[in-house]
């Protein structure tokens, strides 16, 4: 086995972790991310996103985050996950999936922890139909109400299948935002609270050109940190190199919470992200105008080492900080359902 090469980008940064969109479709509309109906042409095969993240990891990626769209819409998913098994004798520590959680059945989790999956994040914006409906796009009525119990049964699925909140295999995500979801951030953290699970609470970002992003409707971090501290309180425990969230503990003993302060208190010096979109477009910021289509390194047949070296050199010149530059809402981005959060 060759050592990987682990480029460092322009700023000194390594590649870590890889976010692989494996469809851009939802069945969810949340007005903050907004995909689209259609997936658009020239989707990557299993064994061309196999190619993608086995190149990857010659290159240092230690940790692969499956997500999309919604990832579940996909039934190569679980195939997928068998197949970059054998990547962790090369360094593959860590292989996650972001999910909606409306379509994880009990026997969708089973199959995902025998692929081999480590970890699941569901997101879930509020605990009530009526923010479940106007946080996901749906309409209110029996369809958000079927969509918040399938999420809350999607919970017990995933632990009965083994992902144990405990080991930090099982995370909620939600999206805050003012005037939207502001009175959910306390009902989320008892449903977390009681489950054990860490809730990471999300800043709303400028991502795309279609949200309508305003600096005016973003809760800051902190101030979602004070609401919770007020009722159970919290300690401090910092953030990973490398990761999104900034991490607290409940003083009683009740696990964790976590905020992606991307606005308030960016995070660019030690990212170590890059996505990959379904159809095979690497970006190496969130916010980044331009990607690399990787598909010509990948048909009509792949060329492992031209695609590793495709994608290291690209790594190499990297030097986006965009959230500590931002000066007001971004345009000209691809939207988040590409860019897998
Ligand atoms: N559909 C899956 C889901 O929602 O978990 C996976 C894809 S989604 C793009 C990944 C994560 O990005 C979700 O947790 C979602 O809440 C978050 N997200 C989407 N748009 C966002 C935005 N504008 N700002 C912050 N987070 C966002
Ligand atoms: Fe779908 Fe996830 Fe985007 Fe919501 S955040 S629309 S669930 S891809
Ligand atoms: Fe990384 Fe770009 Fe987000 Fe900064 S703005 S943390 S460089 S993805």
């Amino acid at each position: 086995m060759s050592l990987p090469e682990n480029p460092i980008d322009q700023l000194g940064r390594r590649l870590g972790v890889l976010r692989l969109s494996l469809t851009a479709r939802c069945n969810f509309a949340c007005p903050y991310c907004l995909p689209d109906s259609q997936e658009p042409p020239g989707l990557l095969s299993l064994g061309q996103r196999l190619a993608v993240v086995g190149a990857a990891v010659r290159l240092g990626l230690h940790s692969l985050r499956l997500t999309g769209g919604e990832p579940l819409l996909n039934p190569q998913l679980e195939a997928l996950i068998a197949a970059v098994q054998p990547l962790r004798a090369e360094g593959l520590a860590d292989i996650a999936l972001t999910t909606n959680g409306s379509l994880l059945t009990a026997e969708r989790a089973r199959a995902l922890r025998s692929a081999g999956l480590d970890r699941i994040t569901i997101s879930l914006d509020g605990t009530t139909a009526a923010s479940v409906a106007r946080m996901a796009g749906l309409p209110p009525g029996p369809r958000a109400e079927a969509a918040l119990r399938n999420v809350l049964e999607a919970l017990g699925h995933s632990v009965a299948a083994g992902f144990d909140p405990a080991d930090g295999a099982l995370k909620l995500n939600a999206v805050v935002q003012r005037g939207r979801n502001e009175d959910q951030i306390l009902p989320l953290a008892r449903l977390a609270r009681q489950w054990g699970i860490e809730l990471r609470l999300i800043e709303a970002m400028d991502v795309g050109t279609r949200n309508g992003w305003r600096l005016e409707d973003v809760v800051p971090a902190s101030a979602m940190v004070q609401l919770i501290g007020n009722r159970f309180p919290l300690e401090p425990v910092g953030r990973s190199p490398g990761a999104t969230a900034m991490r607290w503990r409940y003083v009683d003993g009740k696990g964790t919470i976590a905020v992606v302060a991307s606005i308030s208190t960016p995070f660019c010096g030690d990212c170590n992200r890059l996505r990959v979109t379904a159809e095979g477009i690497a970006y190496t910021c969130l916010f980044a105008c331009q990607g690399t289509d990787l598909r010509p390194w990948l048909q009509p047949a792949t060329d492992p080492q031209a695609l590793r070296e495709a994608i290291g050199t690209l790594w190499r010149g990297r030097s986006d900080r965009y959230s500590e530059e931002r000066q007001g809402p971004h345009a000209g981005a691809k939207e988040m359902a590409y860019l897998g959060g």
